[in-house]
């Protein structure tokens, strides 16, 4: 059996990032439910939209975003309905528009080839077994084992690794569906939708190669009822949806308390969604995912005598800012707090009258 420093479950953005950090410095295995190429097989629902800091993590690294990687067109606002209220308004955003699948299969064209990658590769089990992990997979067509000194759970929101590390723990989880429609709408928008009767957290579009997306995040219990009942509500609000091309469906994690960020134990680690690292205001997560890998590389190659502690104590920051999030979002689903923010009309961009 092959033993490694380290093995990564998951290559999301989380997972690409710190394998390619970790490159030429340990040796290192990464599995991953998606294919290397195409659009066959597994891909990750989402916005694609991505957000200054995922951006700054670029920056940092030095690395540029491919064009093809890149949607069209870039929208500087987002409309921002409220619709018990009957309030619109638009705020500016500074996102990049991308097209998410293309953007992970470049994130793990990224990873040098000293990295052992299998992609389109289920990880089965992991256990732990006199001081080293133990992981099964199937490749090839083949069952197979490894061990490794360190194993990093990347695995994004059903994480197994979370769940084998802290089988008692529950954190609130939202069903997120999403429908592809062909762009019928004048002009390109994003919007960001709030209605507390379908969800008390919260649905949006997105306007992207020629297809305006519609999502949210709904309770488990009665998701596409309720996501159907929005988008019959919506149509007061000038939205235009048509017949859907596509669905999409998955779990999406939304801490709501301190104690929903976990890192790890025994030298394994959480990154990315896999350890809660999303933000619950706006359920955006790949800049966290960016950041987290950013964090634990170090530690990992620096090897220190507690790296579980080393990681906790790097994350702190970066887990106070997620539950500013968290204060955030309760004051932006509450509709009280909502309405009384969006009536001042701070930060509100009026726009003409046929963009509504
Ligand atoms: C509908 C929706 C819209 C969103 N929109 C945005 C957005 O616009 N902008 C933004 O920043 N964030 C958005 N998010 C959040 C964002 O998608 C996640 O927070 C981010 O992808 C987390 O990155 P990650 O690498 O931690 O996990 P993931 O991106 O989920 O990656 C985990 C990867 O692990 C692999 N995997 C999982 N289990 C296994 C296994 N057992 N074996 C092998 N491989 C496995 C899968 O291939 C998967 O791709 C959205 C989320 C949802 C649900």
């Amino acid at each position: 059996m092959e033993h490694f420093d380290a093995a990564i479950i998951g290559l999301g953005p989380a997972g690409a990032a710190l394998a390619r950090k970790l490159s030429g410095k340990m040796r290192v295995i990464a599995l991953d439910k998606k294919r290397q190429c195409g659009n066959e097989g597994f891909t990750k629902p989402c916005g694609g939209l991505l957000a200054p800091d995922a951006q700054r993590s670029f920056i940092r690294d030095g690395i540029t975003l491919p064009v093809d990687v890149i949607a069209n067109p870039q929208i500087f606002s987002v409309k921002t309905v409220d619709v018990q209220a009957s309030l619109t308004r638009n705020y500016q955003r500074s996102y990049v528009n991308i097209n998410r699948h293309a953007f992970d299969l470049w994130m793990k064209s990224l990873i040098p080839d000293d990295v052992r990658v299998y992609h389109d590769t289920l990880c089965r089990k992991i256990w732990r077994e006199e001081d080293v992990w133990h992981v099964a997979f199937r490749a090839d067509g083949v069952e197979q084992r490894v061990t490794a000194r360190y194993l990093i759970g990347a695995d994004g929101a059903n994480s197994m690794v979370r769940r084998y590390l802290y089988p008692d723990h529950s954190i609130r989880k939202y069903v997120a569906l999403q429908q592809w429609f062909a762009e019928q709408h004048p002009v390109p928008f994003y919007s960001c939708i709030f209605d507390n009767d379908i969800t008390d957290c919260y649905s949006w579009s997105i306007s992207k190669d020629g297809y305006f997306i519609f999502g949210g995040a709904y309770p488990m219990k009665d998701g596409q009822a309720r996501f159907d009942a929005l988008k019959a509500r919506l149509e007061a609000f000038h939205f235009q949806f048509g017949k859907p091309m596509k669905s999409e469906k998955c779990t999406v994690l939304f801490p709501s308390r301190w104690a929903d960020f976990v890192c790890g134990r025994e030298n394994a680690f959480l990154i990315g969604e896999a350890a809660g690292f999303i933000s619950a205001s706006s359920l955006e997560g790949i800049s966290y995912a960016l950041d987290s890998a950013d964090i634990l590389s170090p530690i990992l190659t620096g090897a220190p005598e507690n790296a579980n502690g080393a990681y906790r104590k790097a994350t702190r920051a970066l887990r106070i800012k997620l539950y500013g999030k968290i204060i955030k979002s309760r004051m932006l689903t509450s509709a009280w707090s909502r309405k009384w923010i969006m009536k001042s009309g701070v930060a509100h961009i009026p726009q003409p009258e046929r963009l509504g």
